[in-house]
């Protein structure tokens, strides 16, 4: 059974004030709060078996070298992918989506297009730009609708024999929107493209089997699913990855080191130059094993619970327009009230103890598009509850009689 009450309870930070008032978060979309079954196993770690993974006989090193590698095939076993050496450990998402930018350098020739989608982080357009510059290929984009959900059939139009690889997020950090990927994915193989999917937004709330979308890459980090920071993974499918060469070049990467030649590490390892973020890695396993606890679906349809409750509220402010009204998309709220700056409102509601991201979200395109300076982002995790919305609507409307 969901008990947002128990639940609550594994979560410290919760309990804590801000400026004297209750804390209410509304962040999660940029990163979630740790409970304490992952905190536990960082401190654990550090407590009792920290060394370094990969190279030492000693005692130490080979519980590490364990509880990494276990995080790994936990991650293998969430993501369903067919081997544990096809999930690399990154830093994070920006971190994944770079190893395959910078690989495709050699593959790709002038004149050969990439495709986006219009409403990306700036993690998944930024590192293909740089690529473009490289190598003289093509970027296009999937342009989207006033409610925010993508033209599928200008994608399309868009997709042609040029085309070698697509990439769009899973879920919007922006707006929440769900997007179509198993279409994405079918029409852009119809062509021969490779498709990266960003599941930094959707693997708090969504279950993706990499082997049923059968898609080449996904990559997400693990502090948007309750994990720590500076951890993520890398998805891709075996025979793409061993295609691409190293990203960094250092220890743990090489097969051999002569100064005439080196050769590379098999997967994962040729993609994990150096030390990684050990206690990182093995709390983000943690992490998947809290969420399971849970449930995914469960965490999904209480979710859905708190975005309508939200969204109603919003709306039956005067004055407030919502941004990113697709049918299908997670508990992300984003608005604006008449022409208040999104600023000047997370500001106040900061001071009313209320945390709630204001800006371009990393996604400056969708602002460009909607021609408005930012919005205010309300995003909500299984841990909230519908009095934390309340406040935020009472809060909100002090603000608002502030402000005008
Ligand atoms: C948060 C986020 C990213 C970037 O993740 P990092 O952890 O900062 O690397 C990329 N894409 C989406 C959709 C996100 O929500």
């Amino acid at each position: 059974m969901f008990d947002v009450n128990n639940i609550r309870k594994d979560f410290p930070i919760l309990s804590r004030t801000v400026n004297g008032k209750p804390l209410v978060y509304f962040d999660n979309a940029a990163t979630s709060q740790t409970p304490n079954q992952v905190i536990d196993v960082i401190a654990d770690y550090y407590r009792n078996y920290n060394a370094n993974i990969h190279r030492g006989v000693h005692t130490l090193s080979q519980e590490a070298t364990d509880a990494y590698e276990a995080a790994r095939n936990t991650i293998k076993s969430h993501f369903n992918a067919a081997h544990a050496h096809e999930i690399i450990m990154t830093s994070g998402t920006t971190h994944s989506i770079n190893i395959i930018a910078s690989g495709y350098t050699q593959l790709l020739k002038k004149g050969d297009e990439l495709i986006v989608s219009a409403m990306e982080h700036h993690s998944n357009i930024v590192p293909w730009q740089m690529l473009c510059e490289r190598t003289g290929a093509i970027l296009k984009v999937i342009p989207m609708n006033h409610s925010g959900v993508l033209e599928m059939d200008v994608f399309n139009d868009l997709l042609c024999e040029k085309t070698k690889l697509v990439f769009v997020n899973h879920v919007s950090n922006a707006l929440g929107t769900l997007n179509p990927i198993e279409e994405i994915i079918r029409q852009a193989h119809a062509v021969d493209a490779k498709v990266l999917i960003d599941g930094a937004q959707a693997a708090p709330h969504i279950k993706a089997d990499v082997q049923a979308l059968d898609v080449d890459f996904y990559v997400t980090s693990a502090h948007k699913l309750c994990g720590p920071t500076g951890v993520g993974m890398l998805y891709g499918k075996e025979n793409i990855l061993n295609l691409l060469p190293p990203y960094q070049g250092g220890g743990e990467m090489i097969a051999e080191v002569r100064f005439e030649k080196t050769t590379y590490a098999d997967l994962p390892h040729k993609f994990e130059a150096g030390t990684p973020n050990i206690s990182g890695g093995i709390a983000f396993g943690a992490a998947l094993d809290y969420m399971n606890g849970i449930g995914l679906e469960a965490i999904a349809a209480y979710e859905q619970e708190l975005l309508d409750y939200g969204t109603d509220k919003l709306k039956a402010i005067e004055g407030v327009k919502i941004y990113g009204e697709a049918p299908q998309k997670t508990a992300v709220i984003s608005f604006n009230v008449n022409e208040i700056h999104p600023y000047d409102i997370g500001s106040i509601l900061d001071k009313l103890g209320i945390a709630v991201r204001t800006g371009h979200h990393c996604a400056q395109p969708i602002m460009d598009f909607y021609k408005i300076p930012g919005t205010v982002r309300a995003s909500f995790s299984f841990y909230n509850t519908k009095e934390e919305i309340d406040m935020m609507i009472k809060a909100l409307n002090r603000a608002i009689q502030m402000l005008k």
